[in-house]
């Protein structure tokens, strides 16, 4: 049986930011061309990084200001809780779990990442937190004085441990490393790091592993390696997230170890298909080829891959940034950041913020923190990109081994 297709210029498949910024820049060059848009989500586009910050601190801030108006703004049709399950790109046709089909001139995969779980029962009290509906599982179980236990050490797990704590929630924050944040800043900034947290009231549990979690009546128990039981009314859990390639993989496109290929304007390797976000593997103009799990980068990416999808194609030549922000200490950084590399710190006068500068084996520069200091974070990538070595840069910066 042959069913009917509902037919668009672009059809863009996810839901998230890069999907968004496509949008946005489909209009920048083609106010006309119809623009639809497949997403798995429930909820239409909106701002991610949110559902564990803003969302968590600034009571003026709700629900309704995370939403992109990707179909207000651009002129886009949504489809909602729509799984694309295969895409034909000879027949330019797309099928999803509930049997429709859609046929396109150009396509845009953007299908992003999915959090890791942990072994045991589907509950409304566990959280994998990806989803606005996920944070909305949280609420619901984190109401003032109940115990919520928090799982990882990345940002996700830190940022919702420090949100939570900030409304009256008693946390436990379970961390394989010795310290929070010990694998990508120098001691002294994860000890004041992981300071702020003891000083706000959250129990640590270091150098052990989650291994499974049983719910019980109401309460969620989680089993730790070292053998220790936590109870709580929750669990949330940031162990980290994959991208998702299923569909990429399936077409096929070419893939490497870090996600679909593409080339500078964003094209995969299959003709009239582009992809952005989160599940590409592209060339980095700075760092050669990369992927980045960055907000910064589903933006730029998108915009520049929809600017190519309507004829005017643009090279993705953003270095792009990342950023996380807890209590009163916010960061970014851009490259390569990692505690086991040479690191250098540069004080900034006038305040108690630094820049750290990472290093290779070789002494060359390949990664900058920003903590607690807002400056042009182009002026970095332009240190970057001439990818100087310690002794250069120390004629210019004054540096201090940390
Ligand atoms: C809680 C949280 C906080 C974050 N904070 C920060 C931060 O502070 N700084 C930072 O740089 N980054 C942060 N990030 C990461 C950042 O949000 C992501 O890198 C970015 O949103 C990725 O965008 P994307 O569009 O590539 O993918 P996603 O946002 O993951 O969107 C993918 C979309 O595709 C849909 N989809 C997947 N498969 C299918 C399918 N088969 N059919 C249809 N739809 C499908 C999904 O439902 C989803 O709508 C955070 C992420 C989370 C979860």
């Amino acid at each position: 049986m042959s069913l009917k297709s509902k037919h668009f210029n672009y059809l863009l498949i996810g839901g998230g930011m890069a999907a968004d910024q496509a949008a946005a820049g489909i209009r920048s060059i083609d106010a006309s061309g119809s623009i639809g848009i497949i997403s798995a989500d429930s909820d239409a586009p909106y701002a991610r990084p949110a559902l564990s910050k803003k969302l968590w601190v600034d009571p003026d801030f709700t629900e309704d200001d995370t939403d992109l108006q990707t179909a207000e703004k651009n002129n886009t049709t949504l489809f909602l809780q729509t799984q694309v399950t295969q895409i034909k790109p000879k027949d330019h046709l797309v099928t999803t779990a509930d049997n429709k089909q859609f046929s396109y001139d150009k396509l845009l995969l953007a299908t992003g990442s999915s959090p890791q779980k942990l072994s045991g029962p589907a509950s409304d009290l566990v959280v994998a937190l990806r989803s606005k509906a996920d944070y909305r599982r949280i609420r619901s179980f984190s109401q003032t004085h109940k115990h919520v236990i928090v799982v990882g050490n990345g940002y996700i797990g830190n940022e919702i441990a420090a949100g939570l704590i900030q409304n009256d929630v008693h946390v436990s924050l379970v961390i394989s490393d010795h310290r929070l944040y010990e694998k990508k800043f120098p001691l002294f900034l994860s000890k004041a790091y992981q300071q702020r947290y003891l000083d706000a009231g959250v129990k640590i549990y270091p150098e052990t592993r989650a291994v499974k979690y049983e719910v019980t009546d109401k309460h969620v128990k989680l089993f730790l390696e070292n053998g220790t039981i936590l109870k709580g009314d929750g669990l949330v859990l940031g162990l980290g997230a994959q991208a998702n390639l299923d569909l990429a993989e399936k077409i096929p496109l070419s893939v490497d170890n870090y996600g679909v290929i593409v080339d500078e304007q964003l094209k995969t390797s299959v003709h009239d298909i582009w992809a952005a976000g989160d599940i590409i593997s592209y060339p980095d103009a700075i760092l050669g080829r990369q992927k980045a799990g960055h907000v910064n980068h589903a933006i730029k990416s998108g915009y520049t891959a929809g600017q190519s999808m309507a004829g005017a194609p643009k090279t993705y030549d953003h270095t792009p940034y990342f950023y996380s922000w807890v209590f009163d200490i916010n960061w970014e950084a851009l490259g390569h950041v990692s505690s086991s590399s040479t690191m250098y710190a540069e004080k900034m006068q006038h305040s108690d913020g630094s820049v750290i500068y990472y290093f290779d084996k070789d002494d060359y520069l390949q990664g900058v923190l920003l903590w607690n200091t807002k400056i042009n974070l182009d002026h970095y990538r332009n240190i970057l990109k001439k990818k100087p070595q310690l002794a250069v840069l120390q004629q210019i910066v004054p540096l201090q081994k940390v």
